[in-house]
């Protein structure tokens, strides 16, 4: 079942398939584009964050914008932080206050950046990567692990790809790492 709660007129929704925000706009022909979009809750800042606007596909539900924000203002109030912003490719709305609209601090810009870091692994298993959801069988002993103190687990392994994409160089230095350990191998190397 989705729930769903208005966040100073931001659509917010709650399902077991993943939380987000959707947002409508105006077409040149009059009619409303649905966009949907990720949500994060940073409780240690008090703030829920609305990013990574998508188009979404699939029937208009609604003919107009004006009936979208009377929908919106019917629903319960979004009341988990007392702040959000909203980052989308316009830009940073700031941090805003979520009961009265203010803008709290218009220079606000949060860090949706993933963190990773190399760390020792002791078990290698089937998992999911953390930011991307492929299946891997995390290397031991050492890998790249996502970094993130809200996180029910704090740190999850990653795939090859978004190593690569969002930290390069870790990326490579394991990478290195695993090379140099298969010539030593090969060799038979002793220590
Ligand atoms: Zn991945």
């Amino acid at each position: 079942m989705t729930k769903y709660f208005n966040l100073d007129g931001n659509l917010i929704f709650e399902s077991s398939e993943g939380n987000g925000w959707e947002e409508w706009v105006e077409t040149e022909e009059g009619t409303l584009n649905c966009l949907i979009g990720d949500i994060k809750v940073d409780k240690d800042i008090d703030v829920t964050i609305l990013s990574n606007l998508k188009a979404r596909t699939g029937e208009p539900r609604y003919k107009s914008l004006a009936e979208t924000r009377k929908y919106i203002e019917s629903l319960p109030k979004w009341n988990k932080t007392k702040y959000y912003t909203k980052m989308t490719d316009i830009g940073s709305s700031g941090l805003v206050d979520s009961k009265t609209g203010d803008v709290i601090d218009s220079g606000f810009e949060y860090d949706l950046q993933p963190h990773l870091i190399i760390k020792n692994n002791n078990v290698s298993k089937k998992e999911q990567c953390a930011i991307c959801g492929e299946q891997i069988q995390s290397k031991v002993p050492l890998a790249l692990f996502l970094f993130d103190c809200y996180a029910h687990s704090v740190f999850r392994p990653v795939c090859d790809l978004c190593g690569e994409k969002y930290a390069p160089i870790l990326a490579k230095m394991v990478s290195t790492y695993y090379d140099k350990k298969n010539i030593a191998t090969e060799f038979k190397i002793q220590d």
